[in-house]
């Protein structure tokens, strides 16, 4: 019986999954030093019985290159951590590793997809992209990004140091920015009422839209303009079977989806008059886990490491 072990390394929890004639996983509190880290990822495994290991997969938040060193990740603050390295040398086992949104979108995918593309609408945009059944993550790892993809030419201030990003329309930093600026704007919004300016997060222009309020409508709606705008140039260029959304911003459901699936029929070409991509919510609370498993098992059984 095969064993494969999943590790999701997260801002502060990691999971790790071992698959063998069963999937079990534990979660741990991602301690701040790779020592430590590693330590805990394989103090995880054996917990779970993984003592021979066919292969470990792992999927980290942050610049990550296909050698399987993490340059920089962000709000750990570690810094080129050589996990594959690491955990090769402790576990005597084959290791890759990839972006957590490249495993994400993988584990939506098994037994559903062979194409599709997901993007986390969160702090920022995490982009993860499946083709033929397989993380697509160019050349060193270091393709799908599409949260930078520009969809406005000197357009808003990204944080990456470009203008015009989708990022700087569509993660849910920048819908709040984007209601602030509106509740400055327009005092007699129903927004104040649902709390102050220090307390707007990424559900409050929705709430104050189904409550009536007209500025909210249109900052909704701008928002789902530009969201649709993203997924068609993502349909027109990888024409998947699937765009799948993920993120607290995710969480509107239907509200969201259906205003984005009408959007981008409104949108005409590369949605009305091709084959029409499902426009989903994300599912999975362990997707990355899942894809990170499936993402070595696939690299291991056709020799690739
Ligand atoms: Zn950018």
């Amino acid at each position: 019986m095969a064993c494969y072990v999943g590790v999701d390394i997260g801002g502060t929890i990691t999971k790790v999954g071992v698959l063998n004639d069963r999937f079990q996983s534990v979660s741990f509190a991602t301690p701040r030093s790779k020592n430590e880290l590693c330590d805990g990822i394989i103090g995880a495994i054996r917990s779970l019985g993984g003592n021979e290991v066919d292969g470990i997969g792992v999927g980290c938040p942050g610049a990550v290159d296909s050698s399987g060193i993490v340059k920089f990740m962000p709000n750990l603050g570690i810094t080129d951590f050589d996990v594959a390295a690491l955990l090769n040398e402790r576990m005597k086992t084959k290791v890759a590793v990839t972006n957590d949104a490249n495993a994400a979108a993988l584990g939506e995918c098994i037994g559903k997809f062979d194409d599709a593309v997901m993007l986390t609408l969160g702090t920022g945009v995490g982009s993860g992209i499946v083709l033929g059944g397989k993380i697509f993550d160019g050349h060193m790892g270091k393709a799908a990004e599409l949260g930078h993809m520009i969809i406005c030419a000197d357009g808003r201030e990204c944080g990456c140091g470009m203008c015009g990003c989708l990022e700087a329309y569509v993660s849910a930093t920048a819908l709040i920015k984007r209601t602030k600026q509106v509740m400055l704007a327009h005092s007699d919004s129903l927004m104040w009422q649902i709390g102050d300016i220090d307390e707007v997060d990424g559900k409050t222009a929705f709430d104050a839209e189904k409550a009536g309020d007209p500025f909210a409508a249109a900052i909704v709606n701008e928002y789902i303009r530009f969201l649709s705008i993203g997924i068609i140039n993502i349909c027109n260029i990888f024409r998947p079977q699937a765009v799948i959304i993920g993120g607290g911003v995710s969480n509107q459901g239907e509200n969201l989806l259906r205003r984005v699936r009408a959007n981008c029929e409104a949108l005409d070409y590369g949605y009305k008059f091709a084959p029409k991509p499902q426009i989903l919510k994300a599912r999975l609370p362990n997707a990355a886990l899942y894809g990170a498993i499936a993402m070595i098992k696939y690299k291991v059984e056709e020799n690739l490491l």
